[in-house]
C-alpha cells in the first residue's frame, strides 16, 4: 500500500452491516477508497469482568463475516485491539489519511472518545465526520413547541410519526458503491477470540429476522412470556448495528403501528440520554436520590439468584441468567419488585442487567428502569405497585413460562416468598412517600 494514495478510514462501532450503513454510505460516495475498521477497544473489554462474554463473541463472529465480505470485494477490514488513540496514531504512522467516517453515538463515555479522535484526527489535517445511523431521529431533531427536549413518551411519538415520513425511512444504497473499497492483494489475518483475553460463549443467539407473521399478532401476543416468538427478539441486532433501524421501522409501519411505538420509545430514550446525560448514574427525577434505601446485600443476591419465592420474578431472573434475554412484560416485574418490594436503587438493577442482557443498551435499560423504579421521565406514579403474584396469574396463567424456568416451584425446595406482599408495599409506600410527599409541598 503506497502512503502516496489518500484514502478514508471507515469506523464500524454499533453498525456492523454493510448495507443501509449511513456512515458508510458517506464515505463510499466520497473521492478517497475507503478502508473500513474495527477496534476491539482495550477500554471497553478490561470492564468485562465475565470472559466469555456473550456479547464479546456475538461481535466478534459478526465481524470475522463483516471481513470475509469486505474480502471478496477484493478490499480488506482491518481488525485492531488496543486503546483506540493508539491505533489512529498508528494508522496515520502507516497511510495517508484524508478523513475518518463513522456513525454517532449518544453515550457520555462514546461522545468523550469521539471528541479525542476528533481532535486528534483533525490535528494531522483529516476530517472527522460522524452520521445519524442507530435512530430515525436523534439530539435536537424532535423538540417541543418551546423548542425543548421531550421528557413525555406520548407527545414525542406524536411527533415522530407525523414527521417520519419516506425520507427518514428510506435505505443508503451502500452496495451500489462496492467499488470504492480500498483495493488490496495482501490480506491480513483475522485476530483469534483469545487475543482478546476472551473464550467462545456458547450461547446462542437470534437470527437476524423479521417475521411479519410475528408483528401482525404481535399488538395481541407480545404481553405473554410464554409464547416464544410474540415478540422481535431484536434487541441484539439493534444493539449493535447488525440491522438497520430503518429498515425494521418500514416493516413495523406496514404491519403493527404498536410495534413501531416500541422502536420510538427507544429513539425516546436515546434522546433523553442526550438531553439529560446524568441519567445514566443519577436519577432523573433528583428528589428519588434521597430515598432511604435498604440496599440489603442478602436480598439483591436472592433477587439475582431467582429465589425470592415469587414464581414470575424467580423465572424471570432465571432466564435471565442462563441466555441473556428476558421478556419485557417480566422485565417490568422484577424492576418494579427490587426497587419497590426490596427498596434496592434502581441502580444496582440496572448494573445487574447491564452484565447480562445480550441486547444491553445505556439508554434503554437506564429509562426502562427509571421508569419501573418511578423516578425517571414519564415514569409509572410511585404508589402504582404490581403485585407479583397477580402478574403471574394473568400473563403466565397457566405456569408454562415458570415450569420452564422454575421447575421445583411445587417442591420443598422452593422458598416461601422472601417478603409477604402487604408488607413490602406498605414499606415502599412509607419510604417513597416521605420524600415524595414533603417534596411535593
Ligand atoms: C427494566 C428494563 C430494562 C430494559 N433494558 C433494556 C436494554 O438494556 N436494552 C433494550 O434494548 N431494551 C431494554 N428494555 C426494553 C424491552 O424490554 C426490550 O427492548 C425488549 O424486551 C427486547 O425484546 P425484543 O427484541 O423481542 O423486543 P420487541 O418487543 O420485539 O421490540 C422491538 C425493539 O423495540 C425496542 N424496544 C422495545 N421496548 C422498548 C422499551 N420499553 N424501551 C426501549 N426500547 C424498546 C427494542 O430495541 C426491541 O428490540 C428494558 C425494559 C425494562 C422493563
Amino acid at each position: 500500500m503506497s502512503k502516496l494514495n489518500p484514502i478514508t478510514i471507515f469506523w464500524f462501532r454499533r453498525d456492523l452491516r454493510l448495507s443501509d450503513n449511513a456512515g458508510l454510505f458517506h464515505a463510499l460516495k466520497g473521492s478517497a477508497s475507503v478502508l473500513p475498521l474495527f477496534i476491539f477497544d482495550d477500554g471497553i473489554l478490561i470492564n468485562l469482568e465475565n470472559k466469555s462474554d456473550p456479547r464479546v463473541t456475538f461481535i466478534y463472529k459478526t465481524v470475522c463475516d463483516l471481513k470475509i465480505q469486505v474480502q471478496a470485494m477484493g478490499s480488506d477490514l482491518l481488525v485492531r485491539k488496543g486503546q483506540v488513540l493508539e491505533v489512529f496514531k498508528s494508522l496515520f504512522e502507516n497511510y495517508k489519511i484524508e478523513a475518518v467516517y463513522t456513525n454517532n453515538d449518544y453515550e457520555s463515555a462514546a461522545i468523550r472518545r469521539d471528541k479525542l479522535i476528533a481532535d486528534f484526527v483533525e490535528s494531522r489535517g483529516a476530517a472527522f465526520k460522524s452520521f445519524k445511523d442507530q435512530t430515525l431521529f436523534e439530539k435536537d431533531e424532535i423538540l417541543t413547541g418551546t423548542n425543548k427536549a421531550y421528557s413525555v413518551y406520548t407527545p414525542y411519538k406524536n411527533k415522530v410519526l407525523a414527521k417520519l415520513n419516506e425520507f427518514y425511512l428510506k435505505s443508503y444504497p451502500n452496495d451500489l458503491y462496492q467499488s470504492s473499497f480500498l483495493k488490496l492483494t495482501k490480506k491480513e489475518k483475522m485476530l483469534e477470540i483469545s487475543d482478546l483475553g476472551f473464550t467462545e460463549s456458547s450461547l446462542s443467539f437470534p437470527a437476524p429476522e423479521l417475521s411479519s407473521q410475528m408483528l401482525k399478532s404481535y399488538e395481541k401476543n407480545r404481553n405473554f412470556p410464554y409464547l416464544n416468538s410474540s415478540t422481535s427478539h431484536l434487541g441484539l441486532h439493534l444493539r449493535f448495528g447488525t440491522l438497520s433501524i430503518r429498515e425494521l421501522a418500514r416493516e413495523g409501519k406496514k404491519y403493527s403501528d404498536v410495534w413501531l411505538s416500541e422502536l420510538i420509545w427507544r429513539d425516546f430514550f436515546m434522546q433523553i440520554l442526550w438531553h439529560y446525560p446524568h441519567v445514566e448514574n443519577q436519577s432523573f427525577r433528583p428528589e428519588y436520590d434521597k430515598i432511604v434505601w435498604r440496599n440489603s446485600p442478602e436480598d439483591f443476591q436472592r433477587w439475582k439468584e431467582g429465589t425470592t419465592g415469587y414464581l414470575l420474578v424467580d423465572a424471570g431472573m432465571r432466564e435471565l441468567n442462563s441466555t441473556g434475554y428476558m421478556h419485557n412484560r417480566v422485565r417490568m416485574l422484577v424492576a418494579s419488585f427490587l426497587c419497590k418490594h426490596l427498596l434496592i436503587h434502581w441502580h444496582q438493577g440496572e448494573r445487574y442487567f447491564a452484565k447480562k442482557l445480550l441486547d444491553y443498551d445505556l439508554s434503554a435499560n437506564s429509562g426502562n428502569w427509571q421508569w419501573a423504579a418511578g423516578s425517571g421521565c414519564d415514569a409509572a406514579p410511585y404508589f402504582r405497585i404490581f403485585n407479583p403474584m397477580t402478574q403471574q396469574e394473568k400473563f403466565d396463567p397457566d405456569l408454562v413460562y415458570v415450569k420452564k424456568w422454575v421447575p421445583e416451584y411445587q417442591s420443598q425446595r422452593y422458598p416461601d416468598p422472601m417478603v409477604e406482599h402487604t408488607v413490602g408495599r406498605d414499606r415502599c409506600l412509607q419510604a417513597y412517600g416521605k420524600i415524595l410527599k414533603k417534596e411535593a409541598i
